[in-house]
């Protein structure tokens, strides 16, 4: 049997299984994309390996609006297909594949006028409610009339909403789920390296075989054979297409959106609101305590690592929600702010970003080599099966068919059970009911993992911060069993405490590194070293948002 864990001595293990072993196939990129085609390929019986240039979801998977849905706005395209497959996707996230991490979420849809508005509406929701078929892990949409809607969400304004109507859809936490993923890629034998880059292809005649790749660690390069090699590359994918010299039948356009992340005194609404804006949608979440607000859709050129957000996107933001909020949001509440690229698959580079379909394309631009791009994260499962059932044909061999639609992740196994026993649970740990909830709401059955830790050392049970709901633990186990090499890796990826906390956790980098260094082995100059790489990307994502600053000084981020 493989394990799921993603240790330092399991990514040593992977560099020399790259290097020693063929590969039916090989994925490029640790986003959705990447780990869900490891694991469809993977439990399809294949040999696969993952190479993920920097931490696995530190892409655009780490930055969306965190989402599982079918996309009510696509249905004023008339894109009834898409919406359909996400719809029929979050029945399976939430029912089954990945209950413990895909919650539901209720939305208003605010109404401004009382007949012809709510007849338009409610026809549209009705439809988003029948097109998930038969599978109804959500309840149904219900409309809301005025007297109600200020009981529901005094922050909407009175003199303007008329009513509403209430719909479902459902939330994750997107660098957690894909770095679960991962690690039932793992449990079901693909190998996983991350800070290991394509470089370039090897090839034999025109075809192929498997990619030149640099282990960013150490500076080796590494070449890995492969049948073949699929390219989950999202918004890198133009760039390495060039990079491989490969002419592709599609090209990626970037938009860039972002979200503001306020404190959960900021709205008074015990659902989330969903406002149409003149280009798009504007989403106002609830986070936990928080709300996250978003997002804009601007077309991008900079620098894809490191998006950052403008004192404009944060404008129009606020901009936007204030059209329907008393009192109006303040951007001296702002908590945390943070951007992320989309990846929209393009035929013509000219088109408006926000006009491009948010489906996927699956190419071929050489024999043994095929790349999958666009989509949206709510369908990465299917983008995945569509781009394995693209490699096996390469293999020229028969290959079983994906069993991912029935395959639930790591933690998902008997988490409803578990949820039964909180106080069981909490009695046996001495941890609190609502920490006992939150980790299971992060890892779910490997709640356990995580409990044992406490039992070797009980100084890991205490607040990482009293303000927000991590443990010492967590953190350790996110060096230990997730994958985390750094300090960013723990703060923006296995915990959002870079978007939670008030200096995007700056104040709390030293303790967190004081106790993943025995995980990973550090130095004391290694450690400062990765204290000191989260502080300039703080520095460079607050210079971002300088004039921001400068018109409020308060605000943080
Ligand atoms: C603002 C915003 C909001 C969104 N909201 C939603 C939403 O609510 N719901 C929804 O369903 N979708 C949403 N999306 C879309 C969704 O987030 C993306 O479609 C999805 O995350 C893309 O995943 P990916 O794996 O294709 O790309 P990525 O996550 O970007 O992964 C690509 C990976 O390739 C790696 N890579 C690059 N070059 C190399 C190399 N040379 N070698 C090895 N690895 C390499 C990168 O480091 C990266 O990790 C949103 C997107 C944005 C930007």
């Amino acid at each position: 049997m493989f394990s799921s864990q993603l240790s330092p001595d399991q990514r040593e293990r992977a560099i020399s299984q790259l290097t020693g072993e063929k590969f039916d196939v090989l994925v490029i990129g640790g986003g959705v994309t990447g780990v869900g085609a490891a694991l469809d390929a993977a439990s399809r019986g294949l040999t696969v390996a993952l190479i993920e240039s920097q931490d696995i979801a530190s892409g655009t998977s780490s930055r969306s609006s965190k989402l599982i849905h079918g996309g009510l706005r696509y249905l004023e395209q008339y894109d009834f297909k898409l919406v359909r497959e996400a719809l029929h996707e979050r029945e399976l996230m939430v029912s089954s594949l990945s209950p413990h991490l895909v919650k539901p979420v209720g939305f208003l849809f605010p109404l401004t006028e009382k007949f012809k508005e709510r007849t338009y509406v409610g026809a549209g929701l009705a439809l988003y409610d029948a097109l998930r078929g038969f599978q109804r892990a959500l309840p149904w949409h219900k409309h809301i009339g005025q007297k109600q809607i200020n009981e529901i969400a005094p922050s909407l304004r009175p003199d303007l909403i008329m009513g509403a109507i209430k719909y479902f859809d459902a939330q994750v936490d997107d660098a957690r789920h894909t770095m679960s993923i991962a690690r039932t890629a793992a449990r079901h034998g693909a190998v996983i390296a991350t800070r290991v880059s394509a470089e370039s292809l090897l090839r034999e005649g025109k075809r192929v075989v498997g990619v030149k790749a640099k282990d960013l660690v150490t500076g080796k390069t590494i070449n890995i054979s492969a049948t073949a090699t699929v390219m989950c590359a999202g918004i890198w994918s133009d760039e390495l297409h060039a990079k491989f010299d490969l002419v592709p039948g599609y090209g990626v356009t970037m938009s860039k959106g972002v979200h503001i992340v306020l404190p959960g005194s900021a709205i008074k609404s015990n659902a989330g609101i969903i406002l149409k804006t003149p280009v798009s949608v504007l989403f106002l979440i609830p986070w936990a305590d928080k709300w996250i607000v978003g997002t804009t859709d601007t077309p991008y050129t900079g620098d894809r690592a490191e998006p950052f957000a403008s004192r404009e996107d944060v404008q129009y933001i606020l901009d936007q929600a204030n059209r329907v909020l008393t009192p109006k949001l303040d951007a001296t509440e702002i908590i945390g702010v943070y951007a992320g690229l989309r990846p929209l698959v393009a035929n013509n580079k000219n088109s408006a970003t926000t006009k491009l379909s948010r489906e996927h394309t699956v190419d071929r631009p050489a024999a043994g080599f095929v790349s999958v791009a666009g989509g949206k994260y709510t369908t990465y499962r299917i983008m995945a099966k569509d781009a394995i059932d693209r490699a096996v044909i390469e293999l020229r061999e028969l290959t079983p068919e994906s069993v991912t639609e029935k395959l639930p992740l790591v933690g998902a196994d008997g988490y409803f059970a578990l949820v039964q026993q909180i106080e069981r649970l909490s009695q046996a740990s001495g941890l609190d009911a609502l920490t006992i909830t939150h980790l299971l709401n992060r890892y779910g059955s490997l709640i356990s993992e995580v409990l044992e830790l406490i039992e070797e050392n009980p100084k890991l049970a205490a607040k990482v911060d009293e303000d927000l709901l991590y443990i010492k633990a967590e953190i350790h186990y996110a060096a230990s069993h997730e994958g985390a090499r750094t300090v960013d890796d723990v703060i923006s990826r296995r915990t959002r405490i870079a978007f939670e906390a008030r200096d995007h956790g700056v104040h709390l980098a030293d303790e967190i590194a004081a106790i993943i260094a025995p995980v990973l082995s550090w130095s004391v100059k290694e450690r400062k070293a990765s204290v000191q790489a989260y502080e300039d990307l703080v520095d460079r994502e607050l210079e971002a948002l300088d004039q921001l600053l400068e018109s409020n000084e308060s605000v943080n981020s």
